[in-house]
């Protein structure tokens, strides 16, 4: 990939992909930063099966005595921050030398928040959230790139975040139809996709509220189940928000998606790296449209840049200056 042009990238291994020192010494070689997934907290329906349980505690449907007995008692152990940090910090610092980790991914961590009602250390939802924020921010202090999300990108985390996952994204967690949870990364979701495109990618109401207060401070990506190639039929499209966001691609990777989809994404990287090599870690002072139907879209940066985007399929003419090809995007001084 280096080889090929992709000059810049993080690299996050899944939980299931062995990964040792030699493997992140090589990426690191290249440039890159090697990354790795992890969930220092764990899934909320572990304690019950019980859907939206927290917020049930919270409004007093659920009587906590009860609910805790009849919990699955080990497994509040593992959703309480609190509880958490002090087992948590050790194996942090241990992945800076095994396997030698710049990043780390902390799946859910910041959107599956709950009080705990585990007697020897009961903790409100706030007193919660605050250790899991500590979590994030001692992971950190040691050295280590942090991100989290899973489709939701809570602002209370951004003090200890520099991307999320699931920022791009517009939905909260689980509530996708996608395909991919179940696990084929190859499988191309192709003309399925589509529903999920109509409210997802539409550029007549989607409007970057995130990026026009936070782009500068943190970093966004799309949610691991919905990747830019996660359907060919719209990747284009999806890279075309990125360029115009400033955000980051996500894409899945092993050597046969490689060997089958090189050309497109060199052709990906190499239009995405010429807007974020600009506008990567700049302020978004602006976002609107240049056309009544919205097909194309401006976003202004604090470094006196503009990315103009042409959602539409004709080429989008200007006075005086050069057209933006249709599915095209132009990157220019204000
Ligand atoms: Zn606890």
């Amino acid at each position: 990939m280096k080889a090929a042009g992709i000059e810049r990238g993080v690299a996050v291994f899944s939980g299931r992909v062995p990964v040792d020192r030699p493997l992140f010494d090589g990426i690191k070689k290249l440039g890159w930063v090697p990354g790795v997934y992890r969930m220092p907290t764990g899934n909320l329906f572990h304690v019950s099966k019980q859907r939206g349980w927290p917020s049930q505690l919270l409004l007093g449907r659920l009587h906590p005595e009860s609910f805790y007995k009849s919990s699955r008692l080990e497994a509040w152990n593992r959703i309480c921050g609190r509880h958490l940090l002090p087992e948590w910090l050790p194996k942090a610092k241990a992945l800076l030398t095994d396997p030698g980790a710049q990043l780390a991914y902390f799946d859910t961590l910041v959107v599956q928040l709950a009080s705990c009602l585990d007697p020897s250390h009961p903790s409100t939802i706030e007193e919660n959230q605050q250790a899991r924020l500590e979590i994030l921010q001692k992971s950190q202090e040691l050295g280590l790139v942090i991100g989290s999300g899973e489709g939701v990108a809570p602002t209370w985390a951004l003090p200890g975040l520099d991307f999320f996952e699931g920022e791009m994204s517009l939905r909260t967690y689980a509530d996708s139809k996608l395909k991919i949870p179940a696990g084929d990364y190859q499988f191309d979701n192709g003309a399925s996709y589509k529903a999920d495109a109509a409210v997802l990618l539409d550029e007549t109401r989607r409007i970057p509220l995130y990026q026009l207060a936070f782009h500068d401070y943190v970093a966004g990506t799309w949610v691991w189940r919905d990747s830019n190639y996660q359907s060919l039929a719209f990747a284009h499209k999806k890279d075309l928000f990125n360029i115009l966001y400033g955000t980051m691609p996500m894409w899945h990777v092993d050597r046969k998606i490689w060997a089958a989809r090189k050309n497109d994404l060199v052709a990906s990287y190499r239009a995405m790296a010429a807007v974020r090599s600009r506008i990567g870690f700049a302020t978004m002072t602006d976002h609107g449209w240049l056309a009544p139907d919205r097909s194309v879209q401006y976003s202004d940066w604090d470094t006196g840049d503009r990315v103009i985007v042409n959602f539409c399929a004709k080429p989008f003419t200007r006075a005086g200056k050069p057209p933006v090809a249709g599915g095209g995007f132009v990157l220019e001084r204000k």
